[in-house]
């Protein structure tokens, strides 16, 4: 039987960024994936640390609109009508979420997290050259609509309020930074502080590289199927082959961190919140990304090509490809472009609980294992802010900002 100081599980980005801040401490640790790492949903996303998210999508306007999401299956929101039943409670949920007060505290939470966003990753990566995993040149959230700039100049206020820093774009700025882009958009915003990443796969794996280079031990292919429990303790992890005893177990399985959580009586309503991603190879210009924002996907230049990448999709079984199709249609009309070459595409499952916050902070009923998971569209962002509060947790100390929101209680059980 194999033995491990700390067992983190789950080998995506929040996973890593948790086990390399772990290490950091002088702790020895071990990085369990039932694939190989990094091939979640952090493999396909668009790559953004995105500090201007600071709104849940958890709020009136987008309940609103609940109605058009059904009725349109190729949309930017899309729910599969034959799981709304099974949806039910997690909606529930979300409604309360999307209450004025709830959206108000969730607001500040995710402000706190995005501020230090940036940063967090600096710190992680700074000895690992943190300006080839990522470019600081900023991105553009751009508003197509008259309606969608309204809410843009609402949200604008908001940022300034929590201390996001942005540059409010014209017509003509857009037009002036963007000529790639052909289609008139009626209001942007800038995000100088932001930073995104050219091949989020590469994040993940030289994570892994630099963990493993530095002494961590990564099991792959190996499905944790449950745990040994002694008490109010969690004394092992079930693999296929085998056993890991473990003094602290983190769990940052991503969407398979529900069906853990439930062994360990935590009630979870995480949800599979599909998106998609294509790659197009053609000579498409672009500085930085842009967040299309009413049409719900971003367009980044990566290392092989402009990843167009977005859309959500609840309760959908298999993939509809045809949503990946709709993402190479939007950026044909955008950049009028008729005819884009797609070179691969992709689709991946965030982890999403219903009021857009992640879950991270101690087990309520097992004192050695520490929850990191939930991370809906902003995992790659907050994998590092995520890493330094699951140190602070596990090794005893006050995290750095206050996650009493983020804890696993919110939900009973
Ligand atoms: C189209 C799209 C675009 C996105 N764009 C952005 C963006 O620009 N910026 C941003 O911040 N976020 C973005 N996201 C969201 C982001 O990708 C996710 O929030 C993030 O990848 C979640 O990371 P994770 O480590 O929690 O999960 P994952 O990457 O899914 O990792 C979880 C890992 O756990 C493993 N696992 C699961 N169950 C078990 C088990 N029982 N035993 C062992 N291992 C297990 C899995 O194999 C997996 O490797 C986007 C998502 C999508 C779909």
């Amino acid at each position: 039987m194999k033995s491990a100081d700390i067992a983190v599980i789950g080998g995506g980005v929040v996973g890593l960024a948790c086990a390399r801040a772990l290490q950091r401490t002088g702790r020895r640790v071990t990085l369990i994936d039932e694939h190989e790492i990094g091939r979640g949903c952090s493999f396909g996303n668009a790559g953004l640390v995105a500090v201007d998210h600071i709104l849940p999508l958890a709020r009136p306007d987008v309940l609103g609109g609940a109605f058009r999401m059904l009725a349109d299956p190729l949309g930017p929101l899309h729910v599969n009508w034959a799981s709304l039943p099974s949806l039910m409670p997690w909606f529930t949920r979300f409604a309360m979420a999307a209450l004025p007060s709830a959206v108000d505290r969730g607001t500040k939470v995710l402000a706190t997290l995005l501020r230090d966003a940036v940063p967090a990753w600096k710190r992680l990566t700074s000895s690992n050259g943190h300006a080839e995993l990522f470019k600081s040149r900023g991105y553009l959230t751009l508003f197509e609509s008259p309606r969608s700039a309204r809410a843009a100049a609402n949200e604008n206020k908001l940022l300034k309020d929590h201390g996001i820093r942005f540059h409010a774009l014209s017509p003509a700025d857009i037009r002036e930074r963007v000529p790639a882009l052909t289609m008139k958009m009626c209001a942007g915003r800038y995000l100088p502080d932001s930073a995104y990443t050219t091949e989020p796969f590469d994040v993940v794996r030289n994570l892994g590289r630099q963990f493993a280079g530095d002494g961590g031990e990564v099991i792959e292919r190996q499905r944790v199927a449950g745990f040994t429990i002694e008490n109010d303790a969690v004394r092992g992890v079930r693999l296929r082959d085998g056993e890991i005893l473990a003094n602290q177990i983190v769990l940052a399985a991503g969407v398979g961190s529900k069906q853990l959580a439930q062994q360990l009586a935590i009630k979870v309503p995480l949800v599979r919140e599909r998106g998609y991603h294509v790659m197009v190879a053609d000579e498409i210009h672009l500085d930085t990304p842009l967040l299309f924002a009413d049409r719900g996907f971003v367009a980044t230049p990566m290392e092989a090509g402009l990843r167009l990448a977005g859309t959500v999709e609840l309760g959908a079984a298999a993939p509809n490809w045809q949503r990946a199709d709709v993402l190479r249609r939007q950026a044909s009309v955008l950049f009028n472009r008729p005819h884009l070459t797609e070179t691969s595409r992709w689709c991946g499952d965030r982890p999403t609980l219903p009021d857009y916050l992640p879950m991270i902070g101690p087990a309520p009923n097992h004192r050695n294992v520490v929850l990191a998971f939930g991370h809906q569209h902003l995992g790659l962002s907050l994998a590092a802010i995520t890493g330094e509060l699951v140190t602070d947790v596990v090794q005893g100390r006050t995290p750095r900002l206050d996650i009493t929101a983020l804890s696993a209680r919110r939900f009973g059980g």
